[in-house]
């Protein structure tokens, strides 16, 4: 088994990615807190490759990173890169943003969208394989459901007739942003062991 780095620091990401990434011929490993690397890209790619890239270099490893936001049509796509850095908590997050669109109307000008960009980077930072996922939804007007983590009880996705927070991880992982890139980087990864 190839060891594949998981360039983030957050522990509840590689258990993320270990649950998309099981029976995968690599093996998961986190990279070391101390090793950080700013975001400074343009795009949510450019942030996954970059990641990647440096990660791979500073510990001659393949590497595998993402990136991920939410864009509001109607804020012309914004938090987007910025999602994470739009306030402080989660909490927060949700409250400026109910409180940004309060003058949208459900749901003509709520639309929404959520977006993933994943990256596999060999040991000499050169890029082996890239993959997108985006799930389309809408902003809520008030929070729904416990479950997920982030943006989730405010984005609502009319083709489950459900907020992200009130899916189970199955149905969540079927359907996100998330769940579609790393379906299709999983595919990229089997085929690069198979090399
Ligand atoms: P990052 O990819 O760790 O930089 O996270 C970007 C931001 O988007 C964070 O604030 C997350 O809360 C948010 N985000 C990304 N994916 C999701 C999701 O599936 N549900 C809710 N929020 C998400």
């Amino acid at each position: 088994m190839t060891k594949l780095i998981v360039a983030t620091s957050n522990p509840g990401k590689l258990r993320e990615m270990q649950a998309y990434l099981t029976d995968s011929p690599w093996e998961l490993a986190l990279k070391p807190a101390e090793l950080d690397v700013d975001e400074t890209g343009n795009t949510f790619a450019a942030n996954a490759c970059l990641k990647a890239s440096e990660v791979a270099i500073a510990l001659n490893c393949w590497t595998i990173a993402d990136d991920s936001g939410l864009q509001v049509d109607a804020l012309n796509g914004a938090p987007g890169i910025y999602s994470a850095r739009y306030a402080n908590t989660d909490k927060e997050r949700i409250d400026r943003m109910l409180l940004e669109l309060g003058d949208f109307p459900a749901p003509a000008q709520r639309q929404a969208q959520f977006v993933c960009a994943v990256a596999v980077a060999r040991p000499d930072g050169t890029i082996a394989a890239q993959a997108e996922g985006i799930c389309r939804g809408e902003i809520l007007t008030t929070v729904r459901g416990v479950d997920g983590f982030g943006y989730d009880p405010i984005f609502y996705v009319p083709a489950k007739q459900l907020a992200f927070a009130e899916m189970s991880v199955e149905t969540k992982r079927s359907i996100s942003h998330r769940g579609i890139a790393f379906a299709i980087i999983r595919q990229k990864l089997a085929e690069i062991a198979a090399e």
